[in-house]
């Protein structure tokens, strides 16, 4: 363990219960999502100055002008994705938007079939460490621009998209599976505040739901890579 983080229970299974005992009170059901939550060590995943922060319910600074999500949003979003009249699972999933890998972590606990790709490429770097750290080496990762899905490995149950767009990318929505969902956060660029949207693709695959929830923030799906 990196000495700087020894001694102050940074990893101690306490801190982490709080903070899944934090997710439910702010309304948190689904065990399969707190279980994985609570199996991430979110403070390998911020820089060693906001460690002691990690624990706490709020988006952190990643640099290149990015953020690791807020815990109560990535399992807000997984959540609605499982949620429904008949159990779901996550199925084949694939993250847009990895950043350095803190929700592919939580979603590599929940499903064998994950990729994830991020356009920033020094992020990615970091995001492979991190997940080689915690053994999670059946997650795919991928430097590209989101906004054209992963064809290669499409089509997929689950695809969920960390930054925001003011409209779901159609490269995304057609790679979705018959009853795959599709979530985002929604808001026109330059609005500080988007829409937690959340897509399902009809069973007989012509055509889509759409269903609107929380108020988010989230860093903008920019264009080509970098
Ligand atoms: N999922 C991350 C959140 C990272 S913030 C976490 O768990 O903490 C959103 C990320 O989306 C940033 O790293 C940003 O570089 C990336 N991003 C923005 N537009 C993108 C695009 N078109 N394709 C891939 N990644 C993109």
């Amino acid at each position: 363990m990196n000495g700087s983080l020894r001694g102050i229970g940074m990893t101690s299974r306490r801190t982490r219960e709080r903070m899944i005992e934090r997710l439910r009170e702010q309304g948190i059901r689904d065990e399969r999502v707190l279980a994985a939550i609570g199996s991430v060590p979110r403070h390998i995943f911020v820089e060693e100055a906001l460690a002691s922060r990690a624990y706490e319910d709020t988006a952190l600074p990643l640099g290149f002008q990015q953020t690791i999500s807020q815990p109560y949003v990535v399992a807000r979003m997984i959540e609605l994705l499982l949620d429904g009249p008949t159990s779901r699972t996550l199925g084949k999933t694939l993250e847009i938007g990895a950043g350095c890998g803190y929700q592919a972590a939580v979603l590599g606990m929940l499903t064998r079939e994950l990729f994830a790709v991020e356009r920033i490429e020094p992020l990615l770097a970091r995001a492979r460490k991190h997940l080689a750290e915690l053994r999670l080496t059946h997650v795919r990762l991928k430097h590209a621009d989101g906004n054209w899905g992963l064809p290669e490995a499409a089509p997929f149950d689950t695809i969920i998209v960390a930054a925001a767009a003011a409209r779901a990318p159609q490269a995304l929505l057609e790679q979705l599976t018959p009853t795959g969902r599709l979530i985002l956060p929604l808001g026109n660029s330059g609005s500080a505040e988007q829409i937690l949207s959340l897509f399902e693709r009809r069973a007989d695959g012509k055509g889509f739901s759409e269903t609107r929830f929380d108020t988010v923030r989230f860093v903008p799906l920019v264009a080509g890579v970098e």
